[in-house]
């Protein structure tokens, strides 16, 4: 049996490596290492692939949520609503820009926003939502979208995690994660579902002003050359990136598929075990497991677990050990541990196991077998 990685990026790359140096030689070639063609190809290929109006290259998706909040206007005390169970990305730029995070617990079968919990949270202040579509599925976008409607709030979607992942809406429309509310978010950090080789991100609208303005932002706020109407950063994405993300595009459906044959064969193998709750499906949305997330039967401790795991040669990860309203830099005096229920019971109990694009059934196998034996 081949050695078992939470992620195997060596593996996926040796099998694109002639097509990738191929588009990489273009760009040494070309010398344009910023703001090149590759990067427009990209952009392109992107827009064409998620059926968007509008793809912002950027330089890393904490970048790509920090500019859409920026590109949306909102103020120093505006309150924006998310889940305290993500990835700190999410809330350090609420924080960053001086706006107030207002924390809705999660739902403890699909760990996203529990969307009956956002009504009691909006206050005058509030100006938007951020979903953020966890491990690879979409937030229940169709309750978020007519509450946004409702309070007149924007919603920005975090889907760093869920690239490529269909939300299918009550009357048969589809659309993909991230374009389906004001702006979307995405990171092509190299253990997302389409990786670079370094850092990327990306903004997805299908709003045109906001689109220029994120796009303005993004490249220090100029909008002629040398012109400035508003203060901007650098984040851009460069070539050499964008030339491994335009081969990695052409693969990505089959890397989703991967993903999900091997959750299908998790699924099947834990579905009858009383001591793990699998994710849960949901049926407005398709299901991209950037990571596959389990939740352990409390009656067993789950470090022991994992260091038993580890000494059969399977490695898993905890996302996230402790949700960020207990984290001293986001705690803000607003909450305390109880404050929410689901998401610290997560923290506590959840164990993602190897998912990647080039795991075999043998290794599955292996790691079902061993963890129904140890349990
Ligand atoms: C990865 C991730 C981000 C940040 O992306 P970077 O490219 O690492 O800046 C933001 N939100 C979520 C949910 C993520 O998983």
């Amino acid at each position: 049996m081949k050695p078992i990685k939470m992620l195997d990026l060596q593996g996926q790359r040796e099998r694109i490596q002639d097509e990738l140096r191929l588009e990489m030689q273009e760009v040494l070639d070309s010398a344009a290492f910023v703001k090149g063609k590759k990067v427009v190809e990209f952009q392109e290929n992107l827009q064409r692939y998620l059926q968007v109006k509008h793809v912002i290259p950027v330089g890393n998706g904490t970048d790509a949520l920090l500019i859409s909040l920026l590109a949306l206007g909102l103020e120093k005390g505006d309150e924006v609503i998310t889940t305290p169970f993500t990835f700190v990305s999410t809330v350090e730029v609420i924080v960053r820009l001086g706006l107030i995070p207002v924390f809705v617990d999660v739902c403890p079968d699909t760990y996203c926003i529990d969307v009956n919990k956002i009504e009691s949270a909006i206050t005058s202040k509030t100006k938007a939502i951020v979903p953020v579509h966890l491990f690879g599925q979409n937030a229940d976008m169709s309750a978020i979208l007519s509450l946004a409607k409702k309070y007149n709030l924007y919603v920005l979607e975090d889907a760093c995690q869920s690239i490529g992942a269909e939300y299918r809406f009550e009357n048969g429309n589809k659309q993909f994660s991230g374009c389906i509310g004001d702006v979307g978010c995405l990171s092509f950090f190299p253990s997302k579902n389409l990786g670079a080789f370094g850092d990327g991100g990306a903004i997805l609208t299908n709003n045109d002003a906001l689109s220029e303005k994120a796009r303005c932002l993004a490249n220090h706020g100029m909008t002629e050359r040398y012109v400035y109407e508003m203060v901007g950063m650098n984040s851009r994405l460069d070539s050499l990136q964008a030339a491994v993300l335009n081969v990695k595009l052409r693969y990505l459906q089959g890397y989703t598929t991967k993903r999900q044959w091997t959750a299908s064969l998790y699924d099947k193998a834990f579905s009858s075990s009383e001591y793990i709750t699998i994710p849960k499906k949901q049926a407005c949305s398709e299901h991209v497991y950037n990571q596959y997330t389990i939740q352990l039967h409390p009656s067993k401790n789950r470090d022991v677990f994992r260091k038993q795991l580890e000494e059969k040669g399977i490695p898993t990860m905890i996302y996230y050990p402790i949700p960020l309203h207990l984290q001293s830099a986001y705690s803000n005096g607003r909450y305390k541990e109880g404050s929410f229920p689901v998401s610290e019971r997560l923290a506590r109990q959840v164990l993602s196991l190897p998912i990647h694009t080039e795991m075999d059934e043998e290794q599955i196998d292996y790691i079902t077998t061993t963890i129904l034996s140890l349990l």
